[in-house]
């Protein structure tokens, strides 16, 4: 199976290259893919395998990720915004200097997304954990706080860091309470997450099935 790295194979130190997780994106800068693997590469890695593995666990998370990312998708569509589903990557935050883990994202077209208003786009970010909510009774901090993260740096209509915890708090209670009455929409988001598990973790299968 292919890996999706985002850096030229020769980059690479052989002895790293061979042990990638297949179907992961590797996004970091170079001079982090040394041997021994950089511990934080390596609990990233981790947290995949265990998302990944045949276990209750394992299929619950999947089950979350494939909501939570359903639930994003549906959001956008209603905004007339086009997009497509994306798996398990490994970024670098230069930042912070740590590695962050994503489990499966949603992307659009940044320039559309920028055009959003800041309600538009509160709409769109609390989207997944509110079905988490929902479907599941729970939202564990880890999957909202990037959507979070983002919505309140995003600096959207010249909005203060303060105000826009406002507006994100209103867009999720409003959808909250939206979403809990509407059993059509429900309906959608269960088909949407089967479609995000097939597309996303469906290699898991093959993968069962050839052993
Ligand atoms: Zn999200």
């Amino acid at each position: 199976m292919p890996n999706l790295i985002e850096l030229p194979d020769n980059k690479l130190q052989p002895a790293y290259a061979k042990t990638l997780l297949p179907n992961v994106i590797y996004r970091f800068p170079e001079h982090k893919l040394c041997e021994p693997r950089h511990r934080g590469i390596a609990e990233a890695e981790g947290l995949i395998l265990k998302l990944r593995a045949p276990t209750r666990e394992g299929s619950r998370q999947r089950l979350a990720v494939s909501i939570h990312e359903a639930a994003h998708k549906l959001a956008m569509q209603k905004l007339g915004i086009a997009t497509s589903y994306a798996g398990q990557s490994i970024h670098h935050c230069c930042e912070t200097d740590r590695f962050l883990t994503v489990f499966g994202a949603v992307a659009a077209n940044e320039r559309v997304m920028q055009a959003l208003s800041a309600e538009q786009l509160a709409a769109v970010s609390v989207a997944g954990h509110v079905a988490e909510r929902v479907f599941l009774g729970e939202a564990p901090a880890e999957t909202w706080e990037p959507d979070y993260e983002d919505f309140l740096s995003s600096g959207k209509d010249g909005l203060r860091r303060s105000q826009l915890i406002l507006v994100w708090k209103l867009a999720e209670e409003t959808m909250l309470d939206e979403l809990r009455a509407d059993i059509p929409w429900q309906q959608k988001i269960v088909h949407e997450a089967a479609r995000f598990e097939a597309q996303i973790f469906g290699f898991d299968r093959s993968v069962n099935a050839a052993v």
